[in-house]
C-alpha cells in the first residue's frame, strides 16, 4: 500500500502492473484506489499522478460513502423504530416461554424467554437473515428476465454481513447482498441486485455501465437515494 498526502486528507492506494502504455485509476465503492500501472513506471511518477488527480479522487470516494451501510445504534428495547421492506415498526419485547418474531399491526414483536437486548438482538438479527434469504432469491428471479439478451451466466446469491457494501458479485456471476438490505423498500433491493447483475458484464463503473444499468432501472437513483435516506 502506498499513499499521498493532500491537505489532512492521506489517500492510500495499491498498484497492480500491467502490460499497459497508460496509468489507469480506478476508485473502487469500498473508497479503495488502485492503479494499474504501465511496468516501467516508477512510485514516484506513480505519486506524482495521484497528486495531481487528488480531486477526482476525493470526489469518487464521496459519491461513494453515500452508498455505504450506516450501523444505527439500537438498544433493542420495546419503543423503538426498526425497518422491515422500508417500513418502520415499533418494537415490543415479550417475556414468555417462546422465542419467536411476528409483524403485527405496526408492530414487530419479539417474544422471548430471555428479553436481555444481547438477546433480543440475536433473535431479531436471525429473524431478518431468514427473511433476506427468501426475499433476495424472490428479487432476484423476478429481475432475471431484464438480462435474458444479455448473455451473463448468474450464479448463487449468498448473503454475509458487510462493513461498507450493500453487494457485491464475482467474475463468474456469484452475487452476495448484505443482510441489511431486507430494511429496505423492495425496489431498493432490485436496484442493488441489479446492479450487481450489470457488474457481471461490466466490472467497473465506467459511463456504459451505468447506460447498463440505466436501461434496466430507468429511475435507479430515486432507489439510490432512498435506500441511503432510510438508513441513517
Ligand atoms: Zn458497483
Amino acid at each position: 500500500m502506498h499513499s499521498v498526502q493532500y491537505g489532512t486528507k492521506k489517500i492510500e492506494f495499491q498498484i497492480r502492473w500491467a502490460n499497459r502504455k497508460t496509468l489507469a485509476i480506478e476508485v473502487h465503492p469500498d473508497s479503495t484506489v488502485l492503479l494499474i500501472a504501465p511496468e516501467e513506471t516508477s512510485i514516484e511518477d506513480l505519486k506524482a499522478k495521484v497528486t495531481k488527480r487528488v480531486k477526482w479522487i476525493v470526489k469518487q470516494q464521496e459519491y461513494f460513502e453515500q452508498f455505504l451501510p450506516h450501523t444505527p445504534l439500537r438498544e433493542y428495547v420495546s419503543g423503538e423504530t426498526h425497518y422491515y421492506l422500508g417500513r418502520r415498526y415499533v418494537l415490543k419485547v415479550n417475556s414468555g416461554d417462546i422465542n419467536a418474531v411476528k409483524l403485527k399491526a405496526g408492530q414487530i414483536i419479539v417474544y422471548t424467554t430471555n428479553p436481555s437486548p444481547t438477546n433480543v438482538k440475536s433473535l431479531l438479527a436471525a429473524w431478518y437473515y431468514n427473511h433476506a434469504k427468501n426475499k433476495f432469491e424472490t428479487v432476484l428471479q423476478e429481475v432475471k428476465p431484464k438480462f435474458q439478451q444479455d448473455d451473463i451466466s448468474i450464479g448463487d446469491l449468498q448473503i454475509q454481513r458487510m462493513k461498507k457494501r450493500w453487494g457485491s458479485c464475482t467474475p463468474n456471476g456469484k452475487i452476495t447482498l448484505n443482510p441489511e438490505l431486507i430494511k429496505a423498500p423492495t425496489k431498493c433491493i432490485e436496484y442493488v441486485i441489479i446492479h450487481e447483475l450489470c457488474h457481471i458484464k461490466i466490472p467497473n463503473h465506467s459511463k456504459s455501465f451505468y447506460n447498463l444499468l440505466e436501461e434496466k432501472i430507468p429511475n435507479w437513483e430515486k432507489w439510490k437515494m432512498k435506500l441511503e435516506k432510510i438508513m441513517v
